[in-house]
């Protein structure tokens, strides 16, 4: 396997924090630190932020993605937000089946499925998040369950749509709790998710196939994390409000 047949990829995942003017000032201070990234730098802002942020990241190299999109082009949705409007403003990236999605909102692998579908239809990069509770890491059943949610959530992508996707995998027992994976327990499952994609596709699409780590990366773990053969990129929470911290971040996976 070789890690330079794939781009880096760094992404922000602001979650629900920042309003529009607190964005501005965020992105403000990430442009400057960020402009030499050799990897692809993305931020994940609420979507009430998009605007803001795109007006922020105008004439910078760093990408705005939204956090959900719904799975229909228009209808009696209520609160939901379509992936053509999403592109409509210009946003190039989204999450989708974040472990908080999937734990406080509904939502499963059959809906992830539908949700990255109209995504791609509608031109989007989509980071699909994987991954796995506590409980079922120690029942050892961490490949199995990574595996299963990739394939339910890649039914009926094309090989040629696979190339806007990304996946992010995020123990959950590591999401927002300062609990890292070590690096080899996420360079292991990264690994998994890789041989799933050529099963899936084949060994080509596999070998540029982008998988990030998520769960607690900061500016101080992300050097080990990012040198795994497997992981080529991070979806950062916490650290991702931090212009310093996110920026080392990105250092981290250029030089990994
Ligand atoms: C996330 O929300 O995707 C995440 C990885 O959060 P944190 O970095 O805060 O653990």
């Amino acid at each position: 396997m070789n890690k330079d047949l794939r781009k880096a990829v760094i992404a922000g995942n602001w979650k629900m924090n920042k309003n529009p003017e607190q964005t501005k000032i965020l992105l403000g201070e990430v442009a400057p630190l960020v402009a030499n990234a050799k990897c692809d730098v993305v931020a994940c802002v609420p979507f009430l932020d998009l605007p803001a942020a795109l007006e922020a990241a105008k004439g910078t190299n760093i990408q705005i993605g939204a956090q959900n999109c719904h799975w229909e082009e228009s209808g009696a949705y209520t609160g939901e937000i379509a992936a053509n409007m999403l592109t409509s403003i210009g946003v190039t990236y989204v999450i989708i089946g974040h472990s908080e999605r999937r734990t406080y909102f509904g939502e499963t692998d059959e809906t992830v499925n539908k949700r990255i579908r109209a995504a791609l239809n509608a031109g989007l990069t989509v980071i699909l998040c994987v991954g796995e509770t506590l409980e079922q890491r120690e029942q050892g059943i961490t490949e199995e369950l990574v595996a299963l949610q990739t394939k339910i959530a890649l039914l009926g992508v094309t090989k040629e749509e696979l190339s806007r996707v990304i996946i992010a995998y995020e123990p959950i027992w590591a999401i927002g709790t300062g609990r890292t994976a070590t690096a080899e327990q996420a360079g292991e499952v990264c690994g998994a998710i890789r041989k799933v994609i050529a099963a899936l596709y084949d060994k080509q699409a596999a070998e540029a196939f982008t998988i990030q780590y998520g769960g607690s990366m900061n500016a101080k773990n992300a050097d080990e994390l990012l040198t795994q053969t497997d992981v080529d990129g991070g979806l950062i929470g916490g650290a991702s409000l931090k212009a310093a911290d996110f920026a080392e971040i990105i250092r981290a996976a250029t030089e990994g």
